[in-house]
């Protein structure tokens, strides 16, 4: 993984925090530090810049968060069949640049990489939670607003994370990434409750697409590494793009995945298609003027997003999951953010509620 930090900008009452300590320990001395009065005004989108959003991932902003850590996932609808996801907001935006990335459209006005230095107040959230939940499991993640690991060699915050979901045993956390920054991780014993998931893409997604993240081979290569300590992990084929020789390409990068990560130790696959409302297409499609990934034909759905003509994805999507069905016969598999009829015409049968769906990936 390769990114650039130019300027960390620090919240005056964030000074003496542990973060910010752990963070000015770590970062190159090149690295330009700022105290500010409020972090969310340095998280602004740049005027002197004709890419705000680009010049904002490289401008680390430490603050207090001000409102919860916990909350629905962002993609949970009456229209979706969805999996019961809780997100945990640790961070936002994130120092790697897809193309397809919808924080671009999400993030257009506080663009800046704010990491929140009060996050160990996220744990009393989740201690009500877990107390609260009579006798249900939660699986949270906090890969929605940001990558879960980009940057964690500077700010180790997983190693706290891990250590606390290890104690708790309706509470299974996801950490999920892009990256092969996994090293935190192999110092601590997740006991069973955090699972690490990859999104996973062919070569010619990544070389088009994924800037400044980890080649595929190596995001697989890094689940080989954290099974061996302990982990689950989990795969995203998400998002997936329907061009031409799609299918082979991503039944090579099955087979490279079979091959390196054993089937027991991978907890659920998801698998999704590109999506984009109209305003992201267009944002994405003048910062990336030369990616012919953004340019496929597609269709405007009801829920006001773009996505690949629903025959080409849906078969598709079919032909993955048989493929990864042959492989792990008990895995489970679900879509995100498609219909509960398009998860009808993949699996032939209606999906599990929501609930039912996270309590099982949640180990419940
Ligand atoms: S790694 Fe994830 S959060 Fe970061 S730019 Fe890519 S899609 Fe967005």
């Amino acid at each position: 993984m390769t990114f650039n930090l130019e300027k960390v900008a620090i919240e005056e009452d964030c000074r003496t925090s542990t973060l910010t300590t752990r963070i000015l320990n770590r970062i190159p001395s090149s690295v330009r530090v700022q105290y500010v009065n409020d972090g969310r005004m340095a998280a602004r989108p740049s005027s002197d810049t004709r890419d705000p959003f680009g010049s904002g991932k490289r401008r680390m902003v430490i603050m207090r968060r001000r409102g919860p850590f916990l909350t629905g996932c962002p993609a949970s609808s009456a229209e979706f069949a969805c999996c019961g996801y809780l997100v945990l907001i640790l961070a936002s935006n994130c120092p790697m640049d897809c193309s397809y990335c919808f924080l671009q459209e999400h993030l257009a006005n506080n663009p800046g990489f704010q990491v929140y230095a009060n996050y160990a107040d996220s744990f009393d959230e989740l201690d009500r939670l877990a107390c609260a939940g009579s006798g249900r499991s939660f699986r949270i993640g906090t890969g929605e607003l940001a990558d879960s690991l980009a940057f964690d060699s500077v700010t180790a915050i997983s190693r706290d994370l891990v250590s606390y979901f290890a104690k708790h045993q309706n509470l299974m956390l996801e950490l999920k990434t892009k990256t092969d920054e996994i090293d935190n991780l192999l110092t601590v014993d997740p006991r069973g409750r955090t699972v690490v998931s990859w999104s996973l893409s062919t070569p010619r997604v990544f070389t088009n697409c994924e800037h400044h993240t980890a080649p595929p081979t190596s995001r697989i290569n890094a689940a080989r590494r954290v099974v061996n300590a302990g982990y689950q992990v989990g795969f995203h084929l998400d998002p997936l793009i329907a061009y031409a020789g799609a299918e082979q390409d991503y039944f090579e990068l099955l087979d490279c995945l079979f091959d390196t990560v054993p089937a027991r130790a991978i907890a659920f696959f998801s698998i999704g298609g590109l999506r984009m409302t109209p305003a992201l297409r267009r944002t994405a499609r003048r910062r990336f003027p030369g990616d012919a990934m953004l340019l496929g034909e597609e269709v405007l759905g009801e829920d006001g997003r773009y996505r690949t003509f629903t025959p080409l994805r849906l078969r598709l999507f079919a032909r993955l999951r048989e493929r990864i069905a042959a492989a792990c016969p008990q895995l489970p598999i679900y879509l995100c953010m498609e219909s509960a009829s398009a998860h009808h015409r993949v699996f032939g049968a209606v999906p599990p509620s929501p609930a039912s769906l996270g309590s099982r990936l949640a180990g419940g």
